[in-house]
């Protein structure tokens, strides 16, 4: 019944503005396949966050989101399942041009999704690559062109690699930009606003922030449309 879910957003000091499907509030009757139930289970997790409830119907049904909660709440599974979904569902392209895009503000914040990625990845066969800078590129180049569904990349070595053609992003249809107000702080709002360039309208585009200021709200307003704003706690 409703209350239960008034009760949600009282208890989360949640607010959802736009397009705003039920939470989810347990595992089992999240919308995914079986398997990767049984992965969160193994994983000894009992029940979604409160971020995951709302973001995972929100993404399922392919809409933008804009997700401003803290860490710690459970933001990389509320987009990486949703986007390791939409990843199954397309055809594996020969060169391997990535589905999904991640794009995150440091290297370890990129390993440490594409972690979680792997944790899951087993379910979706879907091949994971982590691009950032500061490291040679030649062992990044080897891992593409094995072929990738899901990339999740700092901004800057992202886009040399896509000026020198070594990835493509014709084929992304899912972005995520985790940390969007860490990725501004660290002056990387130009490459990002390249990036997004080279992808199609038409994708699906989530954000996530601890926090929401201008910039972010900027960046938001310049490349979402209609989109779900999930605000959890204090966070802004
Ligand atoms: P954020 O990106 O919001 O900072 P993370 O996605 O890094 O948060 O998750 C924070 C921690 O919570 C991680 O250790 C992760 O394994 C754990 N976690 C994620 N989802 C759940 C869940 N449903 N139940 C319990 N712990 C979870
Ligand atoms: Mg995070």
């Amino acid at each position: 019944p409703q209350e239960i879910f008034d009760q949600f957003y009282v208890q989360n000091e949640m607010s959802i503005r736009g397009f705003a499907p039920r939470p989810v509030l347990s595992f089992d009757e999240a919308p995914f396949p079986s398997q990767m139930k049984s992965i969160l289970h193994r994983l000894g997790y009992q029940r979604p966050t409160a971020i995951q409830s709302q973001a995972w119907p929100v993404l399922m049904s392919g809409n933008d989101l804009v997700g401003i909660a803290q860490t710690g709440s459970g933001k990389t599974l509320a987009f990486m399942i949703p986007g390791l979904i939409h990843a199954a569902g397309q055809t594996i392209s020969r060169h391997g041009d990535p589905v999904v895009l991640v794009l995150a503000p440091t290297r370890e914040l990129a390993q440490q999704i594409q972690n979680v990625c792997n944790d899951f990845c087993s379910s979706t066969n879907a091949r994971s690559v982590c691009v950032y800078g500061g490291a040679p590129k030649q062992p990044q180049k080897r891992d593409i062109r094995h072929g990738l569904e899901v990339c999740i990349a700092t901004p800057g070595r992202l886009l040399d690699f896509v000026r020198e053609k070594t990835i493509n992003l014709d084929r992304v249809t899912y972005l995520v930009l985790d940390e969007a107000d860490r990725m501004l702080d660290m002056g990387f709002e130009p490459q990002i606003r390249k990036i997004i360039r080279y992808i199609r309208p038409d994708r699906q585009t989530s954000m996530f922030s601890a926090t929401w200021p201008k910039e972010v709200q900027k960046l938001a307003d310049d490349f979402m449309s209609n989109c779900s704003h999930i605000t959890l706690g204090k966070a802004v």
